[in-house]
């Protein structure tokens, strides 16, 4: 018998009180009954965003809000400026190459934040930059964007502020309202704890307006239309019935712990990490670290892949490598959405052990240890 874990930065462990909500039977999506359960999780929603305004559900991959998002803030021939420090910023810049936007980049090195007097520069060179698009908590390099210092900067020029918060709504404190964002995005499978599938975006009132000027092709994701439909508890299309019935036990386990004991949780368990691989000898890859996922050097000598694939297939641990150009230097152990102590502390141990085959000098107890004295505080 072997147990299996996800220890990635998504898809991540479902709640078995959300599984159980998603096998229900499918109920019709044109029915009283669901209007009163969209009802619901867009109130949850709204607190989740920390937001006075709508959050648009979307039946998509995280990625499907991020073209939303686009496409609803932007017109043929716009300028507009996208910071890029890993897969999920580049993510942006070919969105809105694809729909032939002049992308100004921000080039962030790997494992660098992005600095908020260098979007404030690159704004001043660059006059008329229709919007700015950044990553929260960019997951491929584990680190964590100070988006409250760049809102402060994107504010006093006209562009709009659109933001990933992929991996970051749910696990620090988002508040989109406050901070002035104009487009938040977010999906199912991180913090929210259901798998993937659901997409979410929410607009500032600045955004609507733009929306209702952009001129980008658009239809599936035509926010407009959408927004009407969901003002009346409604999908402008046929919506993910059962993920949408698993938001809404998500919510309540999310808000019967309350906002600033998750992001306590996560913000424990990431240190955990973090301290277990330093006492293992190992580096941290991100200068300021998300408490969604921990990356880790690989260190000389060590194949990163076989770390990953050995946790796989021998311990059953699904944790992540590098992505694109990070492929083989870094693994990511995540701790994020229905993760508690034990998971790390198991994540952990199941390490050592790989470390330990691989030939790695580890000395096995080392990390736990570390791990330990942190979580114990
Ligand atoms: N942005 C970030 C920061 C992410 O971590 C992810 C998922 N790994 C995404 C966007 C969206 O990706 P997907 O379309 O796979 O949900």
């Amino acid at each position: 018998m072997r147990k299996f874990r996800l220890l990635a930065p998504g898809p991540t462990e479902v709640p078995p009180q959300v599984l159980q909500a998603m096998a229900r039977p499918v109920i019709h999506h044109r029915t009283p009954e669901f209007e009163a359960l969209f009802e619901e999780v867009r109130r949850g929603l709204q607190w989740l965003f920390q937001t006075r305004q709508d959050v648009l559900i979307l039946a998509a991959s995280g990625t499907g809000a991020m073209e939303g998002a686009v496409v609803n803030a932007c017109s043929p021939g716009d300028k507009v400026l996208v910071l890029k420090g890993g897969k999920f910023g580049e993510r942006w810049a070919e969105i809105c190459q694809a729909y032939g936007l002049t992308v100004i980049p921000v080039e962030i090195p790997y494992g660098k934040v992005a600095d908020p007097a260098a979007v404030g520069e690159a704004l001043r060179r660059q006059p008329g930059i229709a919007a700015v698009f950044a990553t929260h908590s960019e997951t491929s390099t584990g680190v964590l964007n100070d988006i409250e210092a760049i809102a402060a900067v994107v504010r006093k020029t006209p562009a709009l502020l659109v933001v990933d918060a992929v991996t970051s709504l749910g696990v620090v404190d988002v508040p989109t309202d406050d901070w002035g964002v104009d487009v938040m995005v977010a999906a199912s499978q991180k913090a929210i704890m259901l798998p993937p599938g659901l997409a979410f975006a929410c607009l500032s009132e600045r955004a609507w307006a733009a929306a209702g000027r952009a001129r980008l092709p658009r239809y599936y994701f035509d926010f407009l239309t959408e927004r009407k439909s969901q003002a009346k508890h409604q999908t402008a299309w046929t919506p993910a019935v059962s993920l949408v019935a698993g938001l809404k036990v998500a919510l309540e386990l999310m808000q019967a712990e309350g906002l600033e004991a998750i992001f306590a949780r996560h913000e424990r368990l990431a240190a955990a990490t973090r301290a277990a691989a330093t006492a293992l000898g190992l580096t941290l890859f991100a200068e300021r670290p998300t408490p969604a996922v921990t990356a880790v050097k690989v260190p000389e000598g060590l194949d990163g892949g076989a770390v990953v694939r050995l946790l796989r297939d021998k311990h059953g641990i699904s944790i992540a490598g590098g992505q694109g150009s990070m492929r083989g230097k870094i693994f990511r152990i995540a701790s994020l959405g229905y993760a508690d102590a034990y998971d790390v502390l198991t994540g952990i141990a199941a390490l050592e052990f790989t470390l330990a085959e691989l030939g790695y000098p580890v000395r096995l107890g080392d990390g736990l240890r570390a791990a330990q004295d942190v979580l114990q505080k």
